[in-house]
């Protein structure tokens, strides 16, 4: 038997030395809000965004308080009316149609494919019955779908995407990064998302009059001279007097330790690939155990696994979740009714409209789901591996036995 695994699900890797020097000298100027800023000096924020716009190849970027946030501001800055029916993804996290909700939308959810990618056949179906102008793709647990078929059908029905890129930052399709393939790009940072400042939102986009708008959304009052990565001052006053003030900026002090780790960004991609490619390869010897399967077009980050066992009835999913945790090894269950800890199941959702989900439903009652922080390393991984499969298998054992 493997030993009992001992690290943390939840501990991240400590913030970058240079990250920390930055963000003693932002405290020490005081100057901690994004506006205040002396002659001539161009704001940590500021420059944050500058730098997300290049690593992105967008023209704009937006900073903000959360992703939660983003999304919220996206859907307003997008034009959305009060009641009207936004598309999203059935399988995703709370603060989704909490954000829709928050812009005064109603969400209609799309049901999920065996991998865990929003199902085009329903889309199609929903965008037709509600009539809905605007879809937020939720990347959830990083796994892209097919973005040309989404595409075509979105130009079809002329829908507008907003992206939910919470956990794919750093991933892409077809060699176009997640985030620029719609109006808008809403990405997290979180402390358990790709880069780590506590609490934080970015939005991305190439549209000049969306970004001025969700500019002025954000709470710039009237200092949109002092953002970079943002059409000309001019512009963005001609909105001022006409968007609401929803105050929701990033300040200097979370932007001065981001701009360190979006340097690191792209090869602790690389590392958190390695990591789950080890579980993954070990999982996948275990007969009953299911992958999502990725195409070959999806570049994902892999910051944390999901796997199915088609065959285990509810007790044996609960059984193996109180086994696997005995050993350390946390993992979480989709199909639960109450949402524990940073689970969400649609059901828990009780300010939306009930919708029958019975594709989702199937899917999420044996879909298990592990983080891979950087804390661990590529032993610890298959270790976690070996305790899962060690796991199942008993289980198995004790289903097929008379
Ligand atoms: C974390 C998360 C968000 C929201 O991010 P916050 O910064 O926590 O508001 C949105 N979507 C998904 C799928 C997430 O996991």
């Amino acid at each position: 038997m493997v030993a009992k695994f001992q690290k943390k699900f939840t501990q991240q890797e400590a913030i970058p030395e240079q990250a920390i020097a930055k963000a003693v000298d932002v405290l020490k100027s005081g100057r901690i809000h994004r506006y205040n800023i002396v002659d001539g000096e161009v704001s940590e924020t500021s420059l944050f965004e500058t730098e997300y716009a290049e690593y992105m190849g967008v023209k704009y970027v937006l900073s903000c308080a959360s992703g939660g946030y983003a999304m919220h501001i996206s859907l307003a800055a997008f034009g959305l009316q009060t009641g009207e029916p936004v598309l999203t993804n059935a399988f995703t996290l709370s603060p989704v149609p909490g954000a829709i909700h928050n812009a005064g939308g109603k969400s209609v959810l799309i049901e999920t494919t065996e991998d865990l990618t929003m199902d085009l056949i329903d889309l199609e179906k929903k965008i037709i019955s509600s009539g809905s102008r605007v879809l937020l793709l939720s990347h959830m647990r990083g796994h892209i779908v097919d973005m040309q078929s989404l595409c075509k059908i979105l130009k079809r029905y002329e829908v507008t995407l907003i992206e939910d890129c919470a956990h794919t930052m750093g991933a892409a399709w077809d060699s176009k990064k997640s985030g620029t393939y719609g109006l808008a790009g809403c990405f997290s940072t979180q402390s358990y998302k790709h880069m780590n400042s506590g609490e934080g939102g970015i939005i991305v986009s190439n549209n000049k009059d969306f970004i001025a708008r969700a500019i002025i959304l954000s709470g710039s009052y009237q200092f949109y001279d002092q953002h970079n990565a943002a059409p000309k001052e001019d512009f963005i006053e001609a909105m001022s007097l006409i968007c609401p003030n929803y105050s929701g900026r990033m300040d200097n002090l979370r932007a001065s330790i981001l701009r360190p780790q979006l340097k690191l960004l792209q090869s602790n991609c690389e590392r958190w690939n390695e990591r789950y490619a080890t579980i993954e390869k070990i999982l996948k010897k275990t007969n009953g155990i299911k992958l999502p399967q990725r195409s070959k077009k999806e570049k994902f980050v892999g910051s944390s696994i999901q796997f199915r066992i088609p065959d285990f009835c509810n007790k044996a999913v609960l059984l193996l979740v109180e086994r696997c945790r005995k050993r350390g090894v946390v993992i979480k269950w989709f199909g639960n009714k109450k949402p524990i800890g940073y689970t969400s199941n649609h059901k828990s959702w009780n300010y939306l409209d009930y919708e029958e989900l019975k594709e989702t439903d199937r899917v999420l009652s044996t879909l298990f789901d592990l983080r891979i922080p950087l804390t661990f390393t590529l032993e610890d991984c298959a270790q976690i591996g070996a305790i899962i499969c060690e796991c199942v298998i008993d289980i198995q054992k004790i289903k097929s036995s008379p």
